[in-house]
């Protein structure tokens, strides 16, 4: 089916389209300081994105994505649900990393977003999984869902576990936030509710793929 195939290897040019404008991109103080840009890796036929929040030093080393102690965790986490990493696309929002790893500023994920946006729409995900505070606040408010709640802003607990409806220009898939699996490396409070939420991830995937649950 050579339609397919060439469908494909669209996709796979505008992925490495914007991997090639990340490593020469200028638009925020980062790149003065990473040795490699880490675009994400993956899947390019995923229908399920894994978004963490920025490069740490391994990945920064690499110029791949959660390939240090939170990447080995998150494999781990990635069998509870079933998949291995070969089916499944990584990324971040921050496609540098910043200095001694602090968060990512305001204006640092404004002058980034854009890659992360493009690459969601070329890959077309039925679910996109939020590690951590910072991709889960991108991402569903660039996806118009409102939370309401007192602690979300400052805190991911109020969010995470739920699967929120999103619609990003056009595009439908579900948004599950968790914790970032650093996080759960250090408590076992945490890591046990990452546990959780990625049995259930493996489940809501399993429904999405039969089609129990739409979109
Ligand atoms: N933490 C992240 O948020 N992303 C990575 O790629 C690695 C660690
Ligand atoms: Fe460009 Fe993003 Fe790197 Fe900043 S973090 S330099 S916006 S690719």
């Amino acid at each position: 089916m050579s339609h397919v195939a060439g469908f494909g290897s669209e996709k796979a040019r505008a992925l490495a389209e914007v991997a090639e404008e990340v490593a020469s991109c200028r638009k925020c103080r980062l790149w003065s300081s990473r040795t490699n840009p880490v675009p994400g890796h993956g899947n390019q036929d995923a229908d399920v994105m894994f978004i963490g929040e920025a490069p740490g030093y391994n990945e920064d080393m690499e110029g791949k994505p959660f390939v240090g102690a939170a990447g080995k965790f998150l494999d781990q986490l990635l069998g509870l649900a079933g998949l291995k990493r070969s089916e499944v696309f990584i990324t971040n929002v921050l496609k540098c990393r910043p200095p001694g790893n602090r968060d990512p500023l305001p204006d640092e994920v404004e002058a980034c977003s854009s890659y992360l946006d493009r690459q969601i729409l070329v890959i077309r995900p039925k679910l996109v999984v939020c590690l951590g505070r910072h991709s889960a606040s991108y991402v569903l408010s660039r996806s118009g869902v409102r939370v309401r709640s007192r602690t979300w802003g400052t805190s991911i607990s109020a969010v995470r576990g739920q699967v929120f409806r999103a619609r990003f220009e056009g595009l439908a898939f579900l948004v599950v936030p968790t914790y970032h699996p650093a996080a759960g490396l250090y408590n076992p409070k945490l890591k046990s509710a990452l546990v959780e939420d990625f049995i259930s991830i493996g489940r809501i995937l399993k429904g999405i793929r039969e089609g129990s649950i739409p979109i």
